[in-house]
């Protein structure tokens, strides 16, 4: 018997640290450090890991091998280049709240990221691994899609700029390449009145059931989230704001444009009723 009870400690024991020890990590201290690990070793990167340990409770995490790029300090600034703002992928949610160039020249991304989590998400959590984890639900990826903001990906050899709207190229896919890091998120000159808003089941801690940013300008700029397999910009209803059609034929351009999808988070067709009345809210409240 107590043999049966040691041997079942060591198995629970074992079945612990399986889990745990089955991965293999690197540390990167520089990033010219972290780009030639990548060069030469296949590894996933781990930012703030806040979508990665979720997997990694799920048990669903598929890559054993990875690389901490937490301690690359070149990656945490916030600047300007120019009338560029330039983010940093390891820029924090907390960080973006706090900078009062993202307040100046992106408020809208103060206003998500005000709304990502909680405080301890937003502390650990970062806009490049936003971008990277690809979800259709990401609540920066409108805004960044709105402002066509430049994803700079840069290799031990070369440096690529993919805009947004052109990094993702199906559910949770996107350009990169394995040996890649997103270094930076490049913000060009925002004209217009910028506008945020995320429909979750409570106001924190929830993944959004509808994400909207948008741009009032000349030509509106509006990009939803959680409405297809990757965030997307809506041409057509934006062009048709900008030809004077009424807010109505804009909302029934809406309704042609985007296809929701039901799952666990909502249904289709609750998805289109918001993302209709949120297309309505944004033009009543920036007119
Ligand atoms: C409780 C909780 C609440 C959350 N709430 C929200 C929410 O409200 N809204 C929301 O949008 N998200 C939310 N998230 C998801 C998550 O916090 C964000 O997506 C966060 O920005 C991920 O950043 P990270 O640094 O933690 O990424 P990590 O978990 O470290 O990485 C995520 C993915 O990106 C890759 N990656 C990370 N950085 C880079 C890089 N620089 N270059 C290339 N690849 C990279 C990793 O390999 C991995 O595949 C929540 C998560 C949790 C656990």
């Amino acid at each position: 018997m107590a043999r049966n009870v040691g041997r079942q400690c060591v198995r629970e024991r074992d079945a612990v640290r399986t889990a745990i020890s089955g991965l293999e990590v690197r540390r990167a201290a520089s990033l010219g450090e972290a780009l030639s690990i990548l060069r030469d070793d296949q590894r996933t990167p781990i930012a703030g890991a806040t979508d990665l340990y979720v997997a990694l409770n799920f048990g669903t995490l598929e890559p054993r091998r990875f690389l901490d790029i937490w301690a690359v300090n070149e990656l945490r600034d916030i600047s300007m280049n120019g009338k560029t703002l330039v983010l940093g992928a390891l820029a924090t949610y907390t960080s973006l709240i706090r900078s009062p160039l993202v307040e100046r020249h992106l408020p809208m991304l103060v206003e998500a990221s005000r709304q990502v989590g909680g405080p301890q998400i937003q502390n650990r959590g970062t806009l490049g691994g936003n971008v990277a984890n690809a979800s259709p639900a990401g609540d920066s990826l409108p805004v960044l899609a709105a402002v066509d903001a430049v994803v700079v990906l840069r290799s031990a050899d070369t440096e690529r700029r993919i805009p947004l709207t052109k990094f993702y190229t199906g559910y949770r896919a996107t350009v990169m390449r394995p040996n890649e890091l997103i270094v930076a998120i490049e913000i060009p000159p925002v004209e217009g009145r910028q506008w945020f808003r995320k429909v979750g089941t409570r106001a924190a801690q929830a993944i959004s059931k509808i994400v909207v940013a948008g741009v009032r300008a000349a030509v509106p700029r509006i990009a939803f989230g959680s409405v297809a397999p990757t965030v997307v910009r809506v041409p057509e209803t934006e062009r048709s704001l900008a030809s004077g059609a009424t807010i109505d034929e804009a909302a029934r351009v809406l309704s042609r444009e985007i296809v929701p999808i039901d799952d666990i988070r909502s249904t289709a067709e609750y998805r289109m009723r918001v993302a209709t009345n949120l297309l309505r809210r944004f033009w009543i409240e920036t007119g």
